[in-house]
């Protein structure tokens, strides 16, 4: 075997996760083969919406979302670019008294955790976003909130994981893994037999068939978020903004880039598949999106959809992820399946992964996310 197979850490998956993980353990010192079967960002971290908030995260991911923001503010120097991230804001909006009461109680629930969220009422909301409708009752801002570009993201991280020395090969899908001795040996076709004695699984939509190689099946549930973008209007609308409310169908959440063009999603999803690696976009949902997106600002009453599109993501019915070592495997560990929300917190994500395989242990809180939580069940 040639010594440019061998590494100390081979990770399976380009995406944010494994790109950034790349770079933070080759800055680690360790040496590093990232395999990725397409090309670096192009699943679910080049196709995601682009919505970098720590508003309305899961109390217990917010350590986690914390982290992240600080790599976020340090992109330029760090990548040696923006990934056009933007923090103009991130703004929720609420069409009753009862969603107002949540997210006023998740602004002080979440501030023990660093967040300093503003409850705004409906004619204070209207003084200072004049384009909001008359059914926003009221709103929760987030100064540090913001949106950056998905395109440009993972890439970066992969180009900056070459240029300090990770041995980044795209169009690399891995077919085998097996565990010889203290080594992970990994195939792929035309690459030979790869070895290292850590491997981690960041393979997205994708990470449960490696798991279940070592005996830890887990039920991942695959969808696609339906996306669009509109024709460019004069930039004015400021803030990220998403609707706060139980009801799927009313969910729109949307920003406008500097260009004009106006990017939004919602909640309802498309189906998708990790076999076919291909999501759909259904014409329902993007018209419902539509439909919701003028009652939050209607004067988008005419405005045209000149692209839609979707990504291939994972979940789980308790809506974390898995992070972690294995529990059935020295050496294995995993960051996969973040449920429709791992953009932001992808690079924090690539830090703690690289501080576990590099100490053994993470000043950030991941226990929930064991993988070892199925095997319980
Ligand atoms: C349409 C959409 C909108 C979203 N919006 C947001 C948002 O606004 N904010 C937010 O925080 N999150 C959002 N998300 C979620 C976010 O994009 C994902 O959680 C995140 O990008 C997951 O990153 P990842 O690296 O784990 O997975 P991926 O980006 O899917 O990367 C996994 C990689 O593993 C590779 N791979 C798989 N199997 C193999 C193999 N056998 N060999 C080699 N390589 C392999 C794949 O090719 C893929 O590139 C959205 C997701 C989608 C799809």
């Amino acid at each position: 075997m040639s010594k440019a197979n061998q590494a100390d850490v081979i990770i399976v998956g380009g995406g944010i996760m494994g790109a950034s993980a790349a770079l933070f353990l080759r800055q680690r010192g360790r040496s590093v083969i990232l395999l990725e079967r397409d090309l670096i960002g192009q699943a679910a971290s080049g196709t995601n919406f682009g919505n970098v908030r720590r508003q309305g995260r899961y109390l217990h991911q917010l350590p986690l979302s914390n982290r992240a923001r600080d790599i976020w503010l340090r992109m330029p120097e760090l990548l040696g670019e923006d990934c056009e991230f933007l923090q103009s804001g991130h703004l929720r909006v609420v069409y009753n008294a009862e969603m107002a009461g949540k997210i006023e109680a998740y602004s002080k629930d979440s501030a023990p955790y660093g967040l300093d969220l503003e409850m705004i009422s409906a004619n204070a909301l209207r003084a200072r976003f004049p384009y909001l409708g008359r059914e926003v009752v009221a709103g929760c801002y987030d100064p540090t909130g913001g949106h950056a570009n998905p395109r440009l993201t993972a890439p970066a991280f992969g180009r900056a994981a070459v240029r300090a020395g990770v041995d980044v090969r795209e169009n690399t899908e891995v077919t085998g893994i097996a565990k010889a001795g203290d080594d992970f040996v990994v195939e792929a076709r035309g690459q030979g037999e790869m070895r290292a004695p850590v491997l981690l699984v960041t393979a997205g939509a994708w990470g449960g068939k490696l798991s279940a190689l070592f005996g830890e099946p887990v039920p991942i549930a695959v969808h696609g978020p339906n996306m669009s973008v509109t024709e460019p209007l004069p930039y004015r609308i400021g803030p990220t903004i998403g609707v706060s409310t139980p009801h799927v169908h009313e969910t729109v959440y949307f920003r406008q880039v500097k260009r004009g063009n106006v990017i939004l999603g919602g909640y309802t999803r498309g189906p998708a598949s990790n076999e076919t690696n291909r999501a759909a976009v259904l014409p329902e949902n993007t018209l419902g999106q539509m439909e919701q997106l003028r009652r939050v600002i209607p004067g988008f009453a005419n405005i045209n959809i000149i692209r839609v599109w979707s990504g291939v993501e994972s979940y789980f019915a308790d809506d974390m992820p898995v992070m972690g070592p294995s529990a059935t495997t020295p050496g294995l560990y995993y960051a996969f399946g973040f449920c429709g929300a791992g953009f932001q917190i992808g690079p924090g994500v690539g830090e703690v992964m690289a501080e576990l395989i590099d100490t053994g242990a993470t000043s950030t809180p991941i226990e929930p996310y064991s993988i070892a939580r199925f095997a319980r069940a």
